[in-house]
């Protein structure tokens, strides 16, 4: 009997087993890659197919094991579909492109733990610094988390409801073929669309694609969607905590700090326990603003021991994020937090939301994925405030920054009188210019705060 080339087989020919845990390494990956994964109590039993076998067609095949990719391949997976998530990472999550705070909100609100092995260490909220290092507070729990953990954790969580991992498989070219007859290798398949997809493993079918393959996702403008209109670049170096200034160390409050040192975005300083990632976002030359802010701080740029770069979506969820049997997921359809730029909240609502309206769509409700978007549409974090919440705050200058943290120093906006706010101002008349600028920031961290970063 011959089996798929390539392939591990063991001694038996047909069945092997593989530990459950650990992270999926590219070991494991060759088993994962060629079977079927029946989860059970304490290993993932795994099925070797013989070459003649045509696999059977995927309902779903979901590009990116992002936390958006995973998020959605899980809740598919959940409610019963055959899912195939494939990824070109040989492990899941790895390398992180993240500075890895996430709020409470975020997780709770998806239905995430927060006692699972991703959680480094809960924060009370963000501390904001200002140019001349006046800061205040911004109370709103959450969390450090170990991204490539979190990543893992839903993966295991899709595979353990039946779906299929493919690791180390670039997806090429996705093809909507409408008439699935006409595919090779593909059966049974009824008129819901029809999904050719070109990978470096292979040619897979299903009925829809999920495009959560990140910022520059390439398979939603492959299936004629629009891509990200407008990028930051983020940079991140992560130093041995024990190495840097004991003023960095922060137990309690993850630190952002804005000024024209970081245009149209802002700078971070995450004491995670035994590491301290510190990091730059915007536009412009972010390995010059990175190596001045390490500087700015203190740290010695030339001890990092990790690097994470990456693009961010900030134009805005992009114009259509669903189409003919297709939708695009997280980063790959712009979805960003406008305020702090993070998407990891919106990866994983976007991923869950996404996984309800295909099953909709699968059954029947030809309208469920143009649902999915308006939701998407009408959400907090498409909120116009939001995005002129963010347009205000790169706009103001670091004089205003410097006015504000220090008419709030040391305390939350909530904890300033009024009486303290008017005497701030009859101090220094000339911020009034900036106070509809405040009022517009003001009023979209209060979507921000209920809504989560
Ligand atoms: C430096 C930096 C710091 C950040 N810090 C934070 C933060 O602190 N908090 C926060 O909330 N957000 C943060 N973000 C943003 C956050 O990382 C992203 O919003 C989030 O990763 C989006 O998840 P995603 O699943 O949509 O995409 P991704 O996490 O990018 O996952 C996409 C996956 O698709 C795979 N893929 C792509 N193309 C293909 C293909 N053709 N075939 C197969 N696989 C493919 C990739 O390998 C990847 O695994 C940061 C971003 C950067 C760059």
């Amino acid at each position: 009997m011959r089996y798929y080339p390539h392939r591990e087989v063991n001694e038996e020919g047909i069945k092997t087993t593989i530990a459950e845990t650990g992270e999926y390494s590219s070991r494991k990956r060759l088993h994962i890659c060629c079977s079927h994964i029946v989860p059970s109590r304490t290993a993932y039993q795994i099925i070797f197919y013989p070459m003649a076998y045509q696999p059977p067609v995927h309902d779903v095949i979901v590009v990116g094991a992002g936390p958006a990719g995973g998020m959605t391949a899980w809740k598919l997976a959940e409610r019963g579909a055959r899912v195939l998530l494939v990824d070109q990472k040989s492990v899941v999550g790895k390398p992180v492109k993240c500075g890895e705070g996430m709020s409470g909100f975020a997780l709770e609100s998806n239905g995430l733990p927060t006692s699972a092995s991703y959680i480094v260490k809960p924060v009370e909220g963000t501390k904001i610094v200002s140019p001349n290092n006046n800061y205040y507070f911004m109370k709103e729990p959450g969390y450090c988390v170990d991204r490539a953990a979190l990543d893992q954790w839903l993966v295991e969580q899709a595979v353990g409801c039946g779906a299929e991992l493919k690791l180390s498989t670039h997806v090429k070219n996705v093809k909507n073929v409408k008439n699935v007859k006409n595919v090779k290798n593909v059966k049974n398949v009824k008129n819901v669309g029809g999904w050719r997809v070109e990978t470096s493993d292979g040619i897979f079918s299903s009925k829809v694609v999920v495009a959560a393959d990140g910022a520059w996702s390439r398979i939603g403008r492959m299936a004629g969607l629009p891509g990200n209109s407008r990028m930051s670049k983020g940079l991140q170096y992560k130093f041995d905590i024990s190495q840097c200034p004991g003023e960095l160390k922060d137990r309690e409050w993850i630190r952002f700090y804005f000024g024209s040192a970081f245009p149209e975005g802002y700078a971070w300083a995450f004491d995670r326990d035994r590491e301290l990632s510190v990091g730059v976002c915007g536009q412009g030359n972010m390995a010059r603003a990175l190596k001045i802010f390490c500087k700015r701080i203190g740290v010695d740029a030339s001890k990092r021991r990790e690097i994470n770069a990456g693009m961010i979506p900030v134009g805005g969820m992009n114009a259509s994020v669903s189409g003919d049997a297709i939708i695009t997921v997280g980063d790959a359809a712009g979805l960003t937090n406008p305020i702090s730029d993070g998407g990891n909240h919106v990866a994983l609502y976007s991923g869950r939301i996404g996984a309800e309206a295909i099953m909709e769509y699968m059954g029947g409700s030809a309208g469920a994925l143009k649902d999915y978007e308006n939701t998407l549409r009408s959400s907090p974090f498409n909120h116009p405030l939001m995005q002129e919440g963010a347009r205000a705050m790169h706009r103001l200058g670091d004089e205003a920054w410097d006015f504000f943290a220090g008419m709030a120093y040391g305390k939350t906006f909530a904890d300033v009188s009024k009486r303290e706010k008017a005497g701030a101002f009859i101090r220094h008349p000339k911020n009034l210019l900036h106070l509809r600028k405040a009022m517009t920031i003001s009023r979209a961290a209060r979507i921000y705060r209920r809504y989560g970063w």
